[in-house]
């Protein structure tokens, strides 16, 4: 990622930051910052400038400010303007080591792990996916599938080739050009290479080496001239949401000037580069160096000089200013679908249209041709913030000064987001999901019900954002300072023209990758969803007002009453051994979010003849198949089977059955015939493979990371002995800690070794074909099923209700089928404890390794205490005893109870 320094500082920041990002450690750091900060202009900022700016006059004010500070981690920024912005916006600076302040703050960028460990309160300072445009080789890609796409509206980038893949193709280029006598230099740079390091200039494209990590880019020979000298623009950007993308223009920028005069290259110039680049780290040191007395002279100067410059030359700015702000808003087009969809899996849950924990300033590097068109050369994601200059300072600390009000981050937003949180906690664990099944079951009336009350539901969600979004729109419009919107714009026309490129890019870049994001961001962008916050939508609050009234006055009209059937997963209380979970009618036929996900093509089987006990099996042409000793189910008589038969059922309920098509073939190559004609030998064979199986995930141990599988044994069983210890804190990480994504990647560990197991025996490499795995796979949503409660009711006494999932199912399983289920729902259980235990370690190591540098008055853990920490929870021995083990396992647990 290119880390450019105009201020001309060593490139130590990447290395740092990502040491910080790595040990999360950031303690001491800022020690170093500070002998690192260069700022002449900083400390010219006076005392009661400081103070009168945080507008904090009254006395209960202050000490409410004290109690409840807003405050910002700058343990990651060397640069001393950005403190001063940060505490001149009335943030207060906090300890290094505080993870939890609301602003965060990197010169370098940070990972994606911090950013998804973000509260929705805080904000950090990049995005996530950015380096797809900020990295000169992944910059060219993209724009190149772009520009083949959109010729002519992606044209702003200089031809380039990447080495060594393009090498051949430049080779033939340059040959073309040759053959049609025409002439073109070449400039070389490093992908990853910044301040002009590593650059050079051909004039003979068959002389550049075909090295790796290079770049290769047509030489813009025709540059616009300010008193002779070639130079390029420094454009800040901010962008202040992803979902949906908002871009900011800021309003004023440098102009860096090269310090020999420019003359086309030649061979007798092309190695100057104090003509030919414009980098002020480079021209610093060059003798005619100019530093700004006045600003008309100096090599460093601003945007709104040279603004003044052009209109004096009778030039059309506005004209000009058109053609950046396009072709900023058509980068970060290419950028977005890249960096949507790496924050939505940081941010998995986060609403469309909610704020964003994520904001970034950009640093455009644009070069102006002859013509006055401008060409993007780079983009920083780490702009310098060094303020060598008086011109920097000004405009620097003016860009982070409006940046940081633009944020518009409140103490309130802790507390509401938390209080947020708690309630959507405790919604999702007394939510009252509902299946098709159990609409079908519904009356008319009922239907009609919950579609009106959906349907207010989404008008209601959609009422709240449009007043959001407006709410949004008028805090910024009231203080973008020297800030302007350009994404979303305001006009009709350039919103259909870039939602146009927008579904474009998704499309081009995520397909295949995300194709419920890029189909969500169609209808979106295509305006199908009528969403407000996206330009050219007539839906007013009003019109929604008025359909909300719609649906009242319908629901008053067919007098339906509130529905009192009690669904939904048993709360937080019903934790395994307070209540067990009874065998309602529609406890168990909830679909899972992640059904609903699509994943479990058998979720509907059970639709059919619910009223068969398992032991029915037989009839299902199963011959080879033992009844299940599974109870009969109870609740499900009162309606004749027939009845409780919905269209379509037919068709879903055989996605368990064997294959139906003659062509198919069992997993070892045995032809499967029509069901009436289902070969013994084909049945005998399939139940001795679903035989073998058992017996291998019996004997299946998982595999955990850094842990034998005595290790994992002792932890199952520690974890049992104390149970009623560790029983509330497996249902806070299992039921609420955990999201859906995690939750399914706990379950996803023993997926993906009952898969190698199936694909073994059965010699085939395509799983989801086979029978057994459709089963497995109606366990394992069964077990994600309503957030989670599906896994932790098999820790209490309804442990085994799970398999009531097919005594409702027409399509009966065996008893070593069952058996299977059983055993992959244990290994599921112990999977849950042995990744809890992982977790909890980690946290034990956090605070000990916190309250060791308390201990001794360090902000940093030693290497050394780290490391001996490190021992005390990973090495093991038989030979120990228990309570020894137990205290290296559990050190501040052991310490508290023996005192
Ligand atoms: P770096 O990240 O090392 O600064 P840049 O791509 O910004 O690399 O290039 C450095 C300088 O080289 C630019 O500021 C510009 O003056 C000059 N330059 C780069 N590419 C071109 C080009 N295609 N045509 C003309 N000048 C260029």
């Amino acid at each position: 990622m290119p880390v450019t320094d105009q201020g001309g500082n060593p490139r130590l920041q990447t290395s740092l930051g990502s040491l910080l990002d790595r040990s999360g450690d950031t303690s001491g750091s800022h020690t170093l910052m500070k002998h690192m900060s260069m700022v002449p202009y900083a400390h010219q900022l006076s005392e009661s400038r400081m103070s009168g700016r945080s507008g904090d006059t009254g006395k209960n004010k202050k000490r409410r400010k004290k109690r409840n500070p807003v405050t910002a981690n700058l343990a990651g920024t060397r640069y001393e303007v950005v403190r001063e912005m940060v505490e001149k916006n009335g943030f207060h600076v906090s300890r290094d080591d505080d993870p939890n302040s609301f602003l965060l703050w990197f010169d370098s960028f940070v990972s994606t792990e911090k950013i998804s460990e973000l509260k929705v309160f805080q904000r950090i300072n990049h995005f996530p996916g950015m380096g797809e445009i900020t990295r000169k080789d992944s910059l060219a890609r993209n724009m190149a599938k772009m520009c083949k796409l959109h010729p002519d509206e992606y044209n702003f980038v200089p031809k380039t080739w990447i080495l060594p893949a393009d090498y051949s193709v430049l080779q033939n280029y340059a040959k073309d050009l040759k053959a049609k006598k025409k002439h073109r230099t070449f400039i070389v740079k490093p992908s990853t290479g910044a301040q002009g390091h590593g650059i050079s200039l051909y004039k003979n494209a068959e002389k550049i080496p075909q090295s790796e990590h290079f770049i290769v880019q047509e030489y813009l020979d025709k540059p616009y001239l300010l008193d002779g000298y070639k130079f390029d623009l420094r454009i800040y950007v901010l962008m202040t949401s992803c979902d949906p993308l908002r871009i900011f223009l800021f309003n004023d920028g440098l102009v860096r000037l090269s310090t020999e005069k420019y003359i086309p290259p030649h061979d007798s110039n092309i190695d100057s580069l104090f003509m030919h680049l414009t980098n002020y780290s480079l021209n610093k040191h060059s003798e005619n160096y100019e530093k700004d007395q006045n600003e008309d002279t100096g090599s460093k100067r601003t945007i709104r000089y040279l603004n003044e410059y052009l209109r004096k030359e009778d030039k059309d700015v506005a004209w000009l200013w058109k053609n950046i702000s396009d072709v900023i808003i058509k980068t970060l087009i290419v950028a977005e679908p890249h960096i949507l969809h790496a924050y939505r899996m940081c941010r998995p849950g986060q609403q469309a249209g909610s704020d964003s924990v994520c904001f970034e300033i950009l640093g455009f590097d644009i070069f102006l041709d002859r013509k006055l068109k401008p060409w993007l050369l780079e983009i920083n994601r780490s702009p310098s913030f060094g303020t060598d200059e008086a011109l920097d300072y000004r405009i620097k600390s003016g860009l982070l000064e409006d940046t940081l009000r633009l944020l518009n981050v409140k103490a309130s937003d802790k507390r509401k987001n938390l209080a947020a949180q708690k309630a959507e906690s405790q919604k999702r664990l007394f939510q009252q999901p509902s299946r098709k099944s159990d609409i079908m079951d519904l009356s008319d009336l009922e239907k009609k019900k919950l579609s009106t009350e959906r349907r207010k539901e989404e008008l209601k969600g959609l009422l709240s954002r449009i007043r959001k979004d407006a709410t949004r729109e008028d805090f910024e419009n009231r203080n973008c300072g020297r800030f302007r919107r350009i994404f979303p714009p305001d006009d009709k026309f350039h919103a259909d023209k870039f939602t146009n490129l927008l579904t474009s890019a998704f499309s081009t870049f995520l397909s295949g990758k995300a194709t419920t994001l890029t189909k969500e961001i169609e209808r979106t962008y295509n305006n199908k969803l009528k969403i407000p916050s996206l330009v050219g939508t007539d839906l007013t609050e009003a019109d929604i007002l008025d359909m909300l009234a719609q649906c009242e006055a319908d629901e008053k009209e067919g007098r339906i009453m509130p529905q009192s059937r009690q669904r939904g997963p048993a709360p937080l209380m019903g934790m395994p051994y307070s209540v067990p979970v009874e065998e309602t009618e529609g406890t168990d036929t909830h679909e899972s979010e992640e059904d609903e996900e699509g994943e479990d093509t058998d979720s509907g089987t059970h639709l059919q003849g619910r009223s068969r006990p398992v032991s029915g099996a037989l009839q299902n042409g199963r011959t080879g198949s033992r009844p299940v000793s599974g109870r009969p189910t109870s609740g499900h008589q009162s309606r004749p089977p027939t009845q409780q038969k919905s269209p379509g059922t037919a068709t879903r309920a055989r996605s368990l059955s064997r294959p139906q098509s003659a062509s198919n073939r069992l997993p070892n190559g045995i032809p499967v015939l029509e069901e009436s004609v289902y070969s013994t030998a084909a049945r005998d064979m399939e139940e001795d493979l679903t035989r073998k199986s058992l017996s291998l995930l019996n004997d299946m141990k998982i595999k955990f990371p850094g842990k034998t599988d005595e290790e994992a044994e002792w932890i199952l069983d520690k974890i049992q002995e104390n149970w009623k210890f560790h029983k509330p804190r497996i249902a806070s990480y299992w039921l609420v800690k955990l999201d859906s994504i995690k939750r399914r990647k706990v379950i996803d560990i023993v997926r993906s070794n009952v898969r190698a197991v199936l694909q073994r025996t059965w010699k085939c490499p395509d799983v989801e074909s086979l029978r057994l795995y459709r089963i497995f796979n109606r366990v394992f949503n069964r077990l994600l099923w309503s957030h989670g409660q599906g896994l932790w009711n098999c820790f209490g006494q309804s442990g085994n209700s799970w398999e009531t999932i097919f005594s409702k199912s027409s399509d009966s399983i065996s008893s070593t089928e069952m058996n299977c289920c059983r055993r992959i729902v244990q290994l599921c259980r112990d999977c849950l404890l042995i990744v809890y235990q992982f977790a909890s370690d980690a946290k034990n190591l956090a605070q000990q390794s916190s309250s060791l540098n308390e201990e001794t008055g360090s902000t940093k853990a030693s290497p050394r205490a780290l490391s001996s920490l490190e021992k005390r929870t990973q090495t093991w021995s038989p030979n120990q005893t228990v309570s020894q083990r137990v205290s290296r396992l559990y050190p501040h647990r052991m310490d508290s109870t023996q005192s």
